[in-house]
């Protein structure tokens, strides 16, 4: 086995931000093998050595830790996300159990806490809605495109497109009496090989109400997929489709979250705004880790030593690569700190900043795509406001 790198350093970073969001791999294995997947196909291949689902005594101690670390920090409340591999693996009987002593346990500590499943879609059923519905679990499914782009990349181990499956089990979701209560949200990896008038007319069509698009996770020591088109010129164009529809029931969080940050608003999340996000992944045999996408840049990197087994949360903090997601401004490079939307931006996703010479001490890899993108955003909102406010604005900032 490769050695695995540490990153802990003695000392704790001054602001410490409570960890809210628990990323909870239930399942280290997929029935899918996407091309692009970071898990499994990219820099990382520690989910080898990991077990194959996550074990009672792991999420007894992943509970201790949570109610020890929610006291410490004042917390109310948690978001508990399955996540995988795929996490519907586990088998609704081991599923529901999971929920109901994480949920049973954090209760008794006096911490609420709400779920989520992040899932491929394929394994989708009635049963499963039936179950996630009464255990008011919501649902995520990931579909990247039309069926020739999404078959191309999320394969199964046979190399069979997965498509007509997941779009099965989103038309399933819709129909059942119970769906509509758990399931608003689908997850695209950006693949600018597609037109994205045809991404955009898919997700019309499929008719829900929100699209969570994701950058390929990629950095300066592997390098984004090429396609037809650069990243910004595919986000602008999606953009303004979007922009244009202007209906209420239409959500694409990236762009929300990029127009909230214009405006000022303090929100961030791990992949645009910068500032500190309260968030780890629980691996299945207790490992506490920083954002998985870090797998994308080294092997092992997201190894801190750490475990839910024999830490507490807060040993998390003393990790380098967690003090400089949790750093904010501060972390960023010379040219992200002096960037004009260093504010918007806040040096997009960090394991898109990685270069194994300067690790995370450079712009996002997708710099001149963020730049463009943020810029066209910010221009096209100035363009729709009404002149007298905008006479309003400029008076009041003379
Ligand atoms: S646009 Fe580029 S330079 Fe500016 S904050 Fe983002 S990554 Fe850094």
């Amino acid at each position: 086995m490769v050695p695995i790198t540490r990153l802990t350093v003695a000392r704790e970073p001054e602001h410490a931000v409570p960890i809210s969001t628990y990323v909870v791999k239930l399942v280290s294995r997929c029935n899918l093998n996407c091309s692009y997947c970071y898990m499994y196909n990219l820099a990382d291949r520690t989910y080898v050595d990991q077990p194959a689902i996550m074990r009672e005594e792991v999420t007894a101690a992943l509970c201790r830790r949570i109610l020890s670390h929610a006291a410490r920090h004042r917390i109310g409340g948690v978001h508990m996300i399955a996540h995988g591999g795929e996490p519907l693996l586990l088998g609704r009987e081991r599923f529901r159990a999971w929920v109901e002593r994480v949920r049973g346990a954090l209760d008794e500590g006096g911490v609420s806490s709400c779920f989520t499943v992040q899932s491929n879609g394929t394994l989708i059923d009635d049963g499963w809605i039936e179950l996630l519905a009464e255990l008011s679990v919501r649902v995520g499914i990931s579909i990247d495109g039309p069926k020739r782009f999404h078959d191309r990349h999320r394969v199964d181990h046979q190399g069979r497109g997965s498509f007509d499956d997941v779009v099965t089990a989103i038309r399933r979701l819709q129909a059942h009496r119970l769906g509509p209560g758990i399931f608003a949200n689908l997850i695209a990896v950006v693949n600018t090989d597609i037109p994205p008038r045809e991404m955009f007319d898919l997700w019309q069509l499929l008719d829900v109400p929100g699209l969570d698009i994701n950058l390929p996770h990629a950095n300066h020591a592997h390098a984004p997929p090429a396609g037809a088109t650069s990243y910004g010129d595919w986000m602008i164009e999606f953009f303004d489709l979007w922009f244009e529809q202007n209906r209420p029931d239409r959500h694409v969080r990236y762009f929300e979250n990029i127009l909230r940050l214009l405006f000022g608003h303090p929100m961030s999340t791990d992949n645009i705004g910068g500032k500190p996000v309260g968030v780890v992944i629980v691996e299945t045999d207790g490992g506490i880790e920083p954002t998985d996408a870090f797998k994308c840049c080294e092997h092992g990197i997201t190894k801190l030593g750490v475990s839910v087994l024999r830490n507490e949360i807060d040993d998390v903090y003393r990790s380098s690569i967690v003090r400089t997601m949790l750093g904010g401004v501060s972390e960023l490079c010379a040219q992200c700190r002096a960037c004009e939307l260093r504010d918007v931006c806040g040096g997009g996703y960090m394991p898109h900043r990685f270069s194994r010479e300067r690790r995370f001490d450079n712009p996002s890899v997708y710099c001149p795509d963020l730049l463009r993108l943020i810029r066209h955003i910010r221009a096209r909102v100035i363009a729709s406001l009404p002149p007298d406010l905008l006479a309003v604005g400029s008076a009041s900032s003379r």
